[in-house]
């Protein structure tokens, strides 16, 4: 076991003129109170904390300070203090909120005053998405904190910290692909090829398919009515409790996929990659999977990150037509119903197949035919996989329309 510490990034998404004036009273005040405890060469917590307690600032960002100018005037023995110091807070003073319905999907709590604070959208690098699913799940700890602003921009950087095991140290093509298949009716399939080269021991989360569709559908159902009736509120209260019961599921499904890999000698789980997504399928495909497939992304992020825990590598694929051609012979085929695909060549020995079966072996045999992206995972990082973003216009109207909803949250 190995800790692995990483610095999130997360931008702030377009704060209204009165969070960005908070945001602005948080960083004056806390400019002041260093350079207070600083100029009074305070050497203890005590000191610090009879200068930074008359300050308007929250506790989080008041009991970093208590330590850290004592850091300041002994340990470093500093002789005058930098510009532009970042705001921190201790750990226990943010937390995050994910709402995949949204376009802006994360929300981040930022203190503020004694007993005030905010909750903004933010947009985290996408390549860190792994590492906010973890931490929402719990599986990885949170840091301290630090909020700035940059030419205009407010950023977010909060350091992060998860257990994972050592990888082993196998070639690529040593190692056995598992292919990994995303879908609407089975809701994760994979399945490997065995030694002699047979596909074997596929498995499928159909059930949990069927869950997290009639879930999505009673929110849908429930929050149109709710809306009508002006109970936008209820609605959010309603949709959050939802999402998380499509996150418990997820995460059990994810679960169970990465100790399918560890049943496999040298595992690589393989999925595809979602950054060329757009290009490869068809705009219908493409929507179609948008809309159906909101939790693609969120699937892939949770993987790649219990996977990392256990040392398990992660690659993705090209995803051209890995659902419509044949296993065997590469021909491409169709479905005839949802579950079933069908070989058109003749001369291949196969007729019908299990469609999300058929699709896991193809994405885990493009990792052998070289078709894989190769992409260092080692420290934890996630590939860029926006899946689709909703448009421009989308973006904005759901922003105004959860500051608003958020407005309320602060208290
Ligand atoms: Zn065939």
């Amino acid at each position: 076991m190995t800790e692995l510490t990483k610095t999130l990034e997360l931008k702030l998404v377009d704060p209204n003129a009165h969070k960005r004036r908070k945001l602005r009273e948080t960083r004056e005040a806390y400019k002041h109170a260093l350079q207070d405890a600083f100029d009074a060469r305070c050497t203890t917590q005590t000191e610090a904390n009879d200068v930074v307690v008359n300050y308007d600032l929250s506790g989080y960002a008041k009991n970093v300070l208590k330590k850290y100018v004592p850091q300041l005037t002994t340990t470093y023995n500093a002789g005058e203090l930098h510009d532009d110091h970042p705001v921190r807070f201790t750990n226990e003073g943010l937390r995050f909120d994910h709402k995949p319905e949204n376009a802006i999907e994360w929300y981040v709590k930022i203190p503020h005053h004694e007993d005030y604070h905010l909750w903004m959208p933010a947009q985290p690098n996408p390549e860190q998405r792994g590492w906010l699913e973890a931490l929402n799940a719990g599986d990885a700890t949170m840091g301290e904190s630090r909020l700035f602003e940059r030419d205009g921009t407010w950023y977010l950087h909060v350091t992060a910290t998860r257990d994972v095991e050592e990888r082993s140290e196998v070639s690529a093509e040593e190692r056995t692909p598992i292919g990994v298949d995303i879908g609407e009716a089975s809701l994760v399939t994979v399945c490997h090829r065995d030694d002699h080269g047979s596909p074997t021991a596929p498995e499928l989360w159909a059930d949990e398919g069927k869950t997290v569709r009639r879930h999505r559908k009673t929110y849908f159902t429930a929050k149109r009515r709710l809306q009508t009736r002006g109970s936008e509120r209820i609605a959010e209260s309603f949709g959050n409790d939802v999402w998380r019961q499509i996150d418990d599921v997820f995460h059990r499904v994810t679960r169970k996929v990465v100790e399918y890999a560890e049943s496999v000698e040298n595992p690589v789980l393989v999925l595809e990659d979602l950054t060329n997504i757009r290009e490869s399928m068809d705009y219908d495909d493409f929507m179609n999977r948008r809309l159906h497939g909101w939790g693609f992304a969120k699937l892939h992020a949770q993987i790649r990150y219990k996977a990392v825990e256990k040392g398990i590598p992660v690659e993705t694929v090209n995803p051209r037509n890995t659902s419509k051609e044949c296993h065997a012979c590469g021909e491409v085929g169709y479905r005839p119903r949802q579950a079933t695909f069908k070989c058109t060549n003749d001369a291949c020995w196969m007729g019908e197949y299990q469609a999300d079966v058929n699709g896991a072996i193809n994405i885990a045999d493009r990792y052998l035919s070289g078709e894989s992206h190769s992409r260092e995972h080692t420290d934890g990082d996630d590939s860029a996989e926006d899946g689709g973003r909703l448009t421009a216009s989308q973006d904005t109207q759901a922003d105004a329309t959860k500051q608003e909803t958020l407005g309320t949250y602060a208290s």
